[in-house]
């Protein structure tokens, strides 16, 4: 990050959290109205396999069907690096630590997550929320865990629990390994706090964003092991770019997937 968007960030109330231009306070959501453009643009691109908006593409990897099938949560598909001016803001939630960016993207999970458990007749106030942990290595390197952030925030925000119930030590980056190599290197990476799930059956499974859904599905598996009897992936964003090399995803299970949000539900 710049210099000077670091000390924007420090002095400026309220800004722009793609561009960091200051920005008043009567506006919702906080961008700039170069920023909204881009992101209401951004919102209303359409998904190359299944052609639904951002907000209602349906698409998802095949390992994330194994945890749960009637149940995953995401606000947005996203493309790789085809994200245009938005993108930055997806560079920030991953690189740069900003509270007002976290807090962006745990109203739109909350807002998701709400409306997938009303839909399908399910009290959130039964779940603790967990997250997939970052590497400590990558921890180190940034400063801070983007994971355990928008874990933190969306539970305060929904008013439960949050239990930290994984270690990540990280071996192998999972960028350059195939979709078989992932799921054993992600079992192998994340490795179960002892006792860590106590007496709670359901989980809301948190990450910031979902590629090929591996490490989702091996920390799952600790947690089925454990005794858990329910997780539900909680995402901010789903890498569809990522998805479209799934050869089995999408389509045949669309009718499960609509966690969209209608205008105006609160
Ligand atoms: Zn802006
Ligand atoms: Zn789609």
């Amino acid at each position: 990050m710049k210099i000077i968007e670091i000390l924007k960030r420090m002095f400026i109330e309220r800004y722009c959290i793609v561009c960091t231009e200051p920005i008043s306070y009567d506006k919702k959501e906080p961008f700039c109205d170069a920023c909204l453009k881009d992101w209401e643009e951004f919102v209303s691109a359409k998904c190359g396999i299944c052609g639904r908006e951002r907000g209602s593409c349906t698409c998802l990897p095949s390992n994330v069907k194994k945890i749960n099938h009637s149940m995953v949560s995401w606000c947005y598909f996203y493309n790789g690096e085809e994200n245009g001016e938005i993108n930055e803001l997806f560079k920030n939630l991953k690189w740069n630590y900003d509270g007002r960016v976290i807090d962006f993207c745990t109203d739109k999970m909350k807002e998701s997550l709400l409306h997938l458990c009303r839909s399908r007749g399910v009290n959130y106030k039964d779940f603790v929320v967990t997250y997939v942990p970052r590497n400590e290595r990558n921890v180190y390197k940034y400063g801070f865990d983007q994971s355990e952030k928008l874990a933190k925030s969306l539970a305060k925000k929904l008013g439960i629990g949050v239990i930290k119930t994984f270690e990540n030590f990280g071996t192998k980056e999972q960028k350059k390994l195939n979709k078989k190599e992932r799921v054993k290197n992600a079992l192998e990476a994340y490795e179960y706090i002892e006792d860590s799930v106590g007496d709670h059956k359901r989980f809301f499974l948190v990450d910031d964003i979902l590629t090929t859904g591996s490490t989702m599905l091996a920390c799952s598996y600790h947690l089925f092991k454990n005794g858990v009897t329910e997780v539900v992936p909680v995402v901010f964003a789903k890498d569809n770019f990522k998805i479209k090399g799934d050869r089995t995803n999408v389509k045949r299970n669309t009718k499960y997937y609509f966690t969209r949000t209608p205008k105006g539900f609160k």
